[in-house]
């Protein structure tokens, strides 16, 4: 059985790779359709480990819990994007792995992620390969100042990147960056920013969810709004930019397409940012303002099932929890119409995220 021709039935154990809020909430909605999840996580206060009844607590370079795992299990996913790839091809090698882990090689590796995504004709930021100072200096007589330097494996939430402008100390940049291989990107200056989650099914058929605006504080994801403030014509070009990008990948699951929208001579056009090869924070609204969710979505996804056709219920804000704003839990459960997630993480930190709050206001049928 190759891993697109999976069918899972009720009562069947997916294998879920991270313990985070979205492995969390991916089990959430496999239980609903009556799979149980056994999470693999390193962190023993991983928030996923609470709501599955079998969990794997072990590092991802431990081959035995690797194997074990793999034997209790009918089919593995993840819910973050750094899974090693050793870990990824031993799972591969015993279960079927679904996203199939050849789309981590693309989407690890920014270099990689751009090359791919200006193959496929779609625009991106200039972008140029730096591997030292000077590699550095030549990436930006061509790509001009102010600039985005992001290394190209393991940034996430504005970590591993800095904006470079005229005057800077681009030793001391390079120095601080602390890596051998990075990127600079031009500096997009955006009108907004959106994103597209699209599910696709083992059978190629594509759902997009409506295109999502963001609004991010210190790099990281504060509010996403639904439906996003663009032309219709606009909201169609990213969906199918989104669809062009999954089908590419011969992708199995959900992932996320973050733009940049940008105003161009004939109106606003779109550049992608970044592919996320799993659910996304940014989709977290269809929990409650959608008739099925972006977990349930790749659930049925991966199982084999066929995917539903997301009914959106009203315009939607999602409110990320971030940090000591978590303690607002109280008064955001005061508000009318507003449902709150939390994630039962135990301790804050500055930037950690916590929960999110949904708020639906309906729309009256056309
Ligand atoms: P990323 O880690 O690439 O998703 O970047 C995090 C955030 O930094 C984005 O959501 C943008 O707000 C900002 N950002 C990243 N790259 C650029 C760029 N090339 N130009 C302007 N802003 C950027």
């Amino acid at each position: 059985m190759t891993a697109s021709t999976v069918k899972l039935k009720p009562g069947d154990t997916i294998g879920i790779l991270g313990g985070g809020q979205l492995g969390r909430m991916l089990a959430g909605a496999a239980a609903r359709l009556g799979f149980r999840c056994q999470i693999f996580a390193s962190d023993p206060d991983s928030p996923a480990f609470d709501v599955v009844q079998h969990a794997t607590c072990a590092e991802y370079a431990d081959v035995e819990a690797l194997e074990l795992f793999a034997n209790d299990v009918d089919l593995v996913t993840y819910e973050f994007e750094n899974v090693p790839a050793a870990a990824a091809m031993i799972l591969a090698a015993r279960r079927p792995v679904l996203p199939e882990y050849t789309v981590l090689g693309t989407t690890q590796d920014r270099l990689a992620e751009k090359d791919f995504v200006t193959g496929l004709g779609i625009g991106t930021a200039a972008y140029a390969d730096v591997s030292s100072v000077e590699s550095l200096r030549a990436a930006i007589a061509r790509i001009k100042l102010p600039a985005v330097i992001k290394t190209r494996r393991f940034g996430y939430d504005g970590k591993g990147q800095a904006i470079i402008r005229e005057g800077d100390d681009l030793e001391r940049i390079w120095i601080e960056l602390a890596t051998k291989s990075a990127i600079l990107e031009a500096f997009v200056p955006f009108e907004r920013e959106i994103s597209v989650i699209a599910a696709r099914g083992a059978d190629g058929r594509v759902e997009c969810f409506d295109v999502t605006e963001n609004e991010h504080g210190d790099h990281i994801l504060k509010i996403s709004r639904v439906p996003a403030a663009i032309p219709d014509a606009l909201a169609a070009r990213a969906r199918g930019i989104a669809e062009t990008i999954a089908d590419a990948l011969n992708y199995v699951g959900v992932l996320a397409v973050e733009m940049f929208v940008v105003a161009g001579a004939g109106g606003p056009t779109q550049l992608v940012n970044e592919i996320a090869p799993r659910v996304h924070n940014s989709g977290h609204w269809t929990l409650d303002g959608a008739s099925i969710s972006q977990f349930e979505q790749h659930i049925r996804a991966i199982a084999g099932w066929p995917l539903g056709k997301p009914v959106r219920h009203g315009a939607v804000t999602m409110t990320n929890l971030i940090g000591d704003e978590v303690n607002d839990y109280a008064r955001w459960l005061a508000v009318p119409g507003a449902t709150v997630h939390l994630y039962g993480k135990g301790v804050s930190r500055p930037g950690r995220k916590m929960g999110h709050v949904t708020e639906v206001t309906p729309q009256a049928p056309k």
